[in-house]
């Protein structure tokens, strides 16, 4: 077997590995219910339908392993936890309406950027206290849910009030954070690893520096942002780049796909002008 073809086979390895050992946690909570007693038969027959329905829609999802934790998808806590367990419960309820799955905390309106598409400048308000925050995370853990998200403004424009809120949520839930990566560092992300946070969600909008940060309107905006990605990497957390889809990203992609049929269709094609309306 030659090495290229190795080296394809072995990640799709380690992605049935890591779905087998997912298959397997799932299948051994469902035999501990009926076992306990927790579950009838036709309770597990619905969590089973359930959750059938839920490997097709992440099937093609990308299984992560890091430090013995696999993560699925950016909303779901990593496996195996008491919170994984959670929103098995929460999925396998007959009745309506459903528990939710994540609950997320805007931990301030204060923004290095100044985004078009920002639902939180045209907000007036000061910031929640901390005691105010703090006791919604109370609430937060109290109602059972399985997973926080701190979002913004950007978080890391309340960096020291962000630990203490990270420190406190993670001894009950699995905690993720929004950020731009404006104002966030290496050690400023060390810190939220040793405070319990296990991932983060960043923003990259377009693959060109300048395009992304006149969306962002920061000059730093994109350089910020990539070296959140690559440092939040080294640290350890699952890191997962949210994208606002805009008029340029959408016919920055139509340009590509349109290169990429008249390259494939027209062999040897080598200058492609575009012309027309902006
Ligand atoms: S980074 Fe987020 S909070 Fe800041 S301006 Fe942009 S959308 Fe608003």
């Amino acid at each position: 077997m030659g090495e290229s073809m190795l080296a394809n086979i072995k990640p799709r390895l380690k992605q049935l590995g890591l779905k087998l050992k997912m298959s397997k946690f799932i299948a051994r909570e469902n035999i501990g219910a009926i076992a306990r007693r927790e579950a009838n038969p036709v309770h597990i027959a619905h969590a089973l339908r359930k959750q059938l329905l839920m490997s097709s829609i992440l099937r093609d999802a990308k299984y992560v392993e890091i430090d013995g934790k696999i993560f699925v998808d950016p909303f779901v806590p990593f496996m195996p936890s008491p919170y994984f367990r959670k929103v098995l419960e929460n999925n396998s309820v007959t009745s309506l309406p459903l528990k939710p799955n994540y609950a997320e905390i805007a931990i301030t309106n204060k923004c290095p950027c100044d985004c078009f598409h920002c639902h939180v400048k045209n907000t007036d308000e000061t910031d929640l206290s901390e005691t105010a925050i703090l006791g919604a995370i109370d609430d937060i853990v109290s109602e059972d849910f399985p997973l926080l998200i701190f979002a913004g403004g950007e978080p890391m424009s309340r960096f020291n009030s962000l630990l203490r809120f990270v420190r406190r949520a993670s001894r009950d839930l699995d905690t993720r954070l929004f950020t731009s990566g404006v104002g966030a560092s290496y050690e400023r992300l060390r810190q939220l690893k040793d405070a319990g946070l296990s991932g983060l969600y960043v923003s990259i909008d377009h693959s060109t520096p300048s395009k992304h940060n006149e969306l962002r309107q920061h000059p730093n905006a994109f350089q910020r942002a990539c070296n959140t990605v690559a440092s939040a990497r080294e640290l350890g957390f699952y890191v997962s780049v949210v994208c606002c889809v805009s008029v340029f990203l959408v016919e920055f992609v139509a340009h590509c796909l349109l290169l990429d049929f008249l390259c494939q269709r027209f062999s040897g094609l080598e200058v492609v002008r575009y012309d027309g309306q902006q």
